[in-house]
């Protein structure tokens, strides 16, 4: 038995904790979870807990269906809204009942790529900055209402967003999770809250956590919290900015001193990559079909395939950093939202960035305009393509890519896209009260 798993026996009986919950996530990003007994846990580390994987979205066709979930005891936290009775959860690695890692499950398909990382010597961190909103909870589902009327980094002192802001990340701390800053955003009952850089496995783990977090606060204060990208036509909508750099040792790859944007040639590289490969994996940092209608409003969710440095209409955006602080050249790339599947996307960013790398791909010109003021023949003319405008391009897009499927994996990727067209599908042939408003009386 190793350290981690001692500390974890030891915790559960110290701190009196009466249930283990084992968390995975599935194939379009929803957390399961499994509570164990302290009873259970011995057995739970040393051969797994069993369950039936044709349940799970995306895991398993009926007849290979039964799948293990193994605990990694470094996850342990106890989860502090759950005070009556002790209650602690472990995030799991899921394999086949041969031990074999379970292609759906997303976790291993961003392992892989951190191996690949690995194994040319770079550690992967991530920093997102998490849009959300505060919504009223009275409100029905189809006719939502923010929480406040406040903007751009407003404070009131009256702020019932404040609270909720303060409750929700004293909590993320509780369960080490480091917060950066936290704003009000830009629309209506609209928060930001980022989180303090980490290696993208541990990042992905506290994402999925922020969300539960986020959601039980809310439940606690009687309203509701939402990832969904854009609630509302009017307003801007939630990104998942996403920082991004690749460490050599404790060396900052992206890093050069001597370049006028202090960014090495590796740094240029993955840039390039990411911008080449952004159309092919949208499907998947945007995976819903409401994604699409945040990327279409403008003002600071991008569409267009481009990078700058204090650009916030481009794709990529390299952030000004203190030029001497190697530590913190990084770069952001701002399609992502945080209702896609945080394993997956990151294994996407990685190796669309690793392909960059691996081809010396040449970084275009920097975009210096507002690409968004622009008309489609100057963008054109300039070489900026682009994003997919829906869930439908997207999907088509990434069909045809050989590096999402590769690193999904053809499980993931068949069954995403099986998913993902019916989505469509479903999304394509409703009647909208838009349709009907602005027709019906003249038609
Ligand atoms: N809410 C904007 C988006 O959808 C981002 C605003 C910002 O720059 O933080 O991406
Ligand atoms: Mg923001
Ligand atoms: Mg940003």
């Amino acid at each position: 038995m190793d350290r981690q798993t001692e500390f974890v026996l030891r915790a559960v009986e110290d701190r009196n904790v009466k249930f283990i919950r084992l968390w995975f996530t599935d194939v379009l990003g929803f957390l399961k979870s499994v509570a164990i007994a302290p009873a259970e846990l011995e057995g739970a580390f040393s051969e797994g807990i069993g369950f039936d994987g044709s349940a799970i979205e995306g895991y398993a066709r009926v007849y290979e269906a039964d799948m293990i979930a193994h605990p990694d005891p470094t996850t342990f936290q106890l989860l502090p809204w759950r005070t009556k009775a002790g209650t602690a959860r472990m995030f799991c690695d899921i394999t086949m009942p041969d031990g074999s890692p379970a292609m759906a499950d997303p976790r291993h398909v961003l392992k892989r790529a951190l191996k690949k990382a690995a194994d040319k010597g770079f550690t992967f961190y991530t920093h997102p900055e998490i849009e959300f909103f505060l919504l009223r909870a009275d409100a029905p589902w189809n006719a939502p209402e923010p929480l406040d009327s406040g903007g751009y980094f407003d404070h009131t002192t009256l702020d019932e967003g404040t609270d909720f802001r303060r409750d929700a990340i004293t909590m993320l701390e509780q369960m080490g999770i480091s917060v950066e800053f936290s704003h009000h955003e830009g629309a209506p009952g609209q928060h930001e809250i980022d989180l303090r850089y980490a290696d993208a496995l541990s990042m992905a783990d506290n994402i999925m956590t922020f969300k539960v977090v986020l959601k039980e606060v809310a439940v606690g204060q009687g309203i509701r919290a939402s990832f969904l990208p854009k609630p509302f036509t009017e307003h801007p909508g939630s990104g998942m900015h996403t920082h991004v750099s690749l460490f050599e040792g404790d060396q900052n790859a992206f890093y050069d001193a001597t370049d006028e944007v202090r960014l090495s040639k590796i740094g240029k590289h993955f840039i390039a990559g990411l911008l080449a490969h952004s159309h092919e994996i949208t499907a998947v940092t945007n995976q819903w079909v409401n994604s699409y209608k945040r990327l279409a409003w403008g003002g600071e969710a991008p569409s267009y395939v481009c990078w700058g440095r204090n650009n916030r209409s481009a794709l990529v955006r390299v952030p000004l950093f203190k030029p001497d602080k190697a530590s913190s050249a990084r770069v952001e790339y701002r399609a992502i939202d945080s209702a896609c599947n945080p394993y997956l996307a990151y294994a996407l960013l990685l190796n669309a960035g690793l392909d960059g790398i691996d081809k010396e791909m040449p970084l275009p010109p920097e975009a210096e305009d507002d690409v968004w003021s622009l008309t489609d023949r100057e963008r054109s003319s300039m070489g900026i393509d682009t994003l997919p405008r829906n869930l439908e391009n997207a999907i088509a897009v990434m069909e045809e890519s050989e590096l999402v499927a590769e690193t999904l994996g053809e499980h993931v990727f068949d069954y995403f896209l099986r998913n993902k067209r019916a989505e469509f599908d479903e999304y394509r042939r409703q009647v909208t009260p838009q349709e009907l408003e602005t027709l019906l009386p003249r038609l």
